[in-house]
């Protein structure tokens, strides 16, 4: 997602405003390659700050997991804020960036917002999906789905004893 900046280098303009949408597809977040559901909606204010461009947005969208736990496929937005400032190259030192702010370079016209974008999106991703906090998993004897109501096992006991049960003479 590229935006043109020649305007604000050149101080004809103070502020830019830009929104879009981009088709990421996916994203290479903590584990498997997370698939998106929706493209990514961005808005973007972009101003002049005499060195270069700052850029401070908001990037949302919709993932698809698997449930660390039940390995159910759900579900959930993403929402992600970015603030980064674009600074000719030479003048990128990583201290410069107030408030730790990230720092990037640029050259010519335009400036790049894909990997920005891109990499707030992974930071609000989670470590260890869950469909729902209080999620219940699967029977470690029968893989059923707990959050589905209770398995066999749990209304009859362990289906081992069930077996051993027939065996026995009840008299
Ligand atoms: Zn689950
Ligand atoms: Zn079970």
């Amino acid at each position: 997602m590229r935006v043109h900046v020649a305007n604000l280098l050149e101080a004809t303009a103070h502020t830019l405003e830009v929104a879009g949408r981009l088709d990421l597809g996916c994203l290479d977040g903590p584990g498997v390659p997370t698939v998106l559901a929706t493209a990514v909606e961005v808005r973007a204010k972009l101003s002049a700050t005499g060195r270069g461009v700052l850029v401070v947005g908001e990037a949302g969208t919709v993932g698809v997991w698997e449930c660390s736990r039940c390995l159910v496929r759900y579900e959930h937005p993403l929402a992600a804020r970015f603030s980064v400032e674009f600074r000719p190259p030479g003048e990128e030192t990583p201290e410069d960036g107030p408030d730790g702010r990230e720092v990037q370079t640029f050259t010519g016209q335009w400036v790049d917002l894909l990997e920005v974008i891109r990499q707030s999106l992974i930071l609000d991703m989670p470590m260890k999906p869950l469909c729902r906090e209080d999620c219940l998993g699967l029977c470690q004897e029968c893989g059923g789905n707990l959050n589905q109501g209770s398995c066999p096992c749990a209304r009859g006991g362990d289906p081992r004893w069930q077996a051993l049960g027939r065996l026995l003479d009840p008299k």
